[in-house]
């Protein structure tokens, strides 16, 4: 089964690679913040409970997001696999994954796209002229990056040598071959081993 986690900082790219990869493999791309975002937009109880945290940049609750994990892994699409993007983002959220990718016999095989600060803020300023996110505006956008790096960050140290880092600069085909070279390099070292 292929499932994979993407991790890494908010403006990483994470969501465009993430599309690719699920396109390749023909699985499904679960975005949390994309199936968020739909529920805001659609007024849900889900999103009028997320709204505000997401617009600040913060975090929404283990339990909300853990639930819709385990509701949409769950699904006959995902019997194939599936692409994580954007969960787990803390350690709470890491332990959760790894029962529901026990009872599902998989193992997640777990990316991380690396991305400097610096780059991170220059191409957040390039996004929020074209799709007007309200968490990319500058406040909610520093909010996110610190709670990345105080929640979301540990987790490399949580996963250790299961991360598999792909360096995030340069154009998206330049990263997508290296997430594809990363991804069968390693695929060929479980087939040897
Ligand atoms: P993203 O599109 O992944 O950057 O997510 C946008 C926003 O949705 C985040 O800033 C959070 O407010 C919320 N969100 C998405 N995924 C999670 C998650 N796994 N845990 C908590 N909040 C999340």
């Amino acid at each position: 089964m292929n499932a994979i986690i993407l991790l890494g900082p908010p403006g990483a790219g994470k969501g465009t690679q993430a599309a690719r990869l699920a396109e390749a493999l023909s699985v499904p791309h679960i975005s949390t913040g994309a199936i968020l975002r739909k529920a805001v937009e659609e007024g849900t109880e889900l999103g009028r409970a997320a709204r505000e945290i997401m617009e600040a940049g913060g975090l929404v609750s283990d339990r909300i997001v853990t639930g819709i994990v385990e509701e949409r892994l769950a699904a006959a699409d995902c019997g194939r696999g599936f692409i994580l993007d954007g969960y787990p983002r803390n350690e709470s959220q890491a332990t959760a994954l790894d029962e529901v990718l026990e009872r599902l016999g998989a193992i997640g095989r777990i990316l991380n796209i690396a991305v400097s600060h610096q780059e991170l803020m220059a191409r957040v300023r390039e996004r929020r002229q074209q799709d007007g996110r309200e968490d990319d505006k500058e406040d909610a956008f520093r909010r996110r990056l610190d709670v990345y790096e105080t929640e979301t960050q540990p987790l490399l140290d949580y996963y250790q040598d299961r991360v598999m880092p792909v360096c995030g600069l340069g154009s998206r085909e330049e990263i997508y071959d290296r997430v594809m070279t990363v991804l069968t390099g390693r695929m060929a070292e479980v087939a040897a081993s």
